[in-house]
């Protein structure tokens, strides 16, 4: 990490000093897997900060399951959430368990834009990211990663898209099948809903490049990171 700096200015790390890359977006602007895909390629570590909001949402869903918490309520019931390390990324943990299944229902995915909008739970995500970080090269996901939680990050990236698009995309991932347009016509409608609820938290850093994923495939999207991440990391080594 660095202190923020225009793009691609070269820096020294510090021995013993991780490298970091943020990339950010809306909702299924598909930054997790675009995430996922350059950590696998740099051999960095990948995190999902969404997965924190959702495992605190989850974690508050089985104690109350009809919402209504107050920001004590939930930090208490996520108090046994970790992130834990794989080869390849952090897994969100519900007292040792991995709950990746159970952060993605819809029932999280409605309740988790009030959650990360309590300052106490985006403090308490972004300690559990940094310390994450420590001790990895990482690439974090999410919405403020290169402004509030990494604001020297090596790279940042901003991943946008049509909403049209991300709604096909997530829908044809969801049911294994080209969605109807009807169908795409209500995801988006849901999409851009969420967009409204996250649009606080949702920044691009004055540093970040903008990478505009509509008519990008996936692996395009990797190599254009991985390719910007080389030169960056060649630069400052
Ligand atoms: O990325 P994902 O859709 O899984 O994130 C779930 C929710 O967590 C988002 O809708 C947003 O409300 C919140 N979030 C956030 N800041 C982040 C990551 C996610 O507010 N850095």
């Amino acid at each position: 990490m660095r202190s923020a700096t225009p793009p691609f200015a070269p820096r020294v790390r510090e021995p013993g000093e991780t490298a970091v890359i943020a990339i950010d977006g809306p909702a299924a602007s598909g930054k997790s897997s675009t995430a996922h895909w350059v950590a696998e390629r740099l051999g960095f570590r990948h995190i999902d900060s969404g997965a924190l909001y959702r495992a605190a949402t989850a974690a508050a869903m089985r104690r109350q399951p009809a919402g209504g918490w107050a920001e004590g309520f939930v930090l208490e019931a996520a108090a046994d959430v970790r992130l834990l390390p794989n080869r390849t990324s952090f897994i969100a943990a519900i007292g040792g368990e991995p709950i990746d299944a159970e952060i993605r229902d819809a029932g999280v995915t409605q309740y988790v834009s009030l959650v990360a909008r309590m300052p106490g739970v985006r403090a308490w995500v972004n300690e559990l990211v940094r310390d994450a970080a420590k001790g990895s090269d990482v690439v974090v996901d999410g919405r403020d990663i290169g402004t509030v939680v990494f604001p020297g990050a090596d790279l940042k990236v901003f991943l946008v898209a049509d909403p049209w698009e991300r709604a096909r995309r997530r829908l044809t991932q969801r049911l294994e099948r080209a969605p109807t347009d009807d169908e795409i016509a209500e995801e988006t409608e849901r999409l851009v809903q969420r967009d409204s609820r996250d649009a606080t938290q949702t920044v691009q850093a004055a540093d970040a490049v903008l990478i505009d994923t509509t008519y990008l495939t996936q692996e395009e999207q990797v190599e254009r990171i991985v390719t910007l991440a080389r030169v960056v990391l060649r630069r400052e080594a």
